[in-house]
């Protein structure tokens, strides 16, 4: 498979889960929480099927296309190990739908942050609510989900939290 090839199925796969957990999402009150902005293409989907929904955007440096910018009050900027913390003191274990897209290139690294990142998420995730990864996250209230439909194995990491 090209590098292109990747791309495009990565952001296919992106794309298929957001929009498979649609129905579930609308059935479950509570924020949605965007974790890694990058240019905004997922936050923008998700401002798309969720309008009037409250979403939460955490970004080290934003740097998004400037229509995919979210409000200065639904931004968390900074280092998400401090801005997640910050985050559960304000939010609670609300959300219903956290999309996490952190990774880089880097694979011991995206291990290395998959440790504090999914206990630090698990603070914000409510009960009966989604967590949609890009990386396996190890958290013992959430339980793996089946790959959406035409979505290939291990390239997203779906999780309903108990
Ligand atoms: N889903 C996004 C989209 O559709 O455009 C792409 C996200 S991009 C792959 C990852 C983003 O996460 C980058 O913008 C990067 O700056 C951010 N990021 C990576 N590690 C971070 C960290 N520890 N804290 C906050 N932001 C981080």
């Amino acid at each position: 498979m090209s590098r292109l090839d990747s791309f495009i199925a990565r952001m296919q796969a992106q794309r298929d889960c957001l929009n498979f957990l649609k129905p579930a999402i609308d059935a479950i009150a509570g924020p949605l929480l965007e974790v890694g902005l990058g240019n905004g293409r997922t936050y923008d989907h998700l401002r798309e099927l969720f309008p009037g929904r409250d979403i939460y955007v955490f970004e080290r440096k934003v740097a998004a296309h400037p229509d995919c910018i979210p409000p200065d009050d639904r931004l968390f900027l900074g280092d998400a190990d401090r801005t997640i913390e910050e985050a559960a003191r304000r939010l609670g274990p609300t959300a219903a739908l956290i999309h996490t897209d952190l990774g880089t290139g880097d694979h011991e690294a995206n291990v290395a942050m998959g440790k504090w990142l999914g206990p630090a998420l698990d603070r914000l995730a409510a009960p009966g609510g989604y967590v949609l990864a890009n990386q396996s996250l190890a958290v013992s209230r959430w339980q793996r989900q089946p790959d959406p439909p035409g979505v290939p194995k291990d390239r997203y990491f779906l999780y309903r939290v108990r």
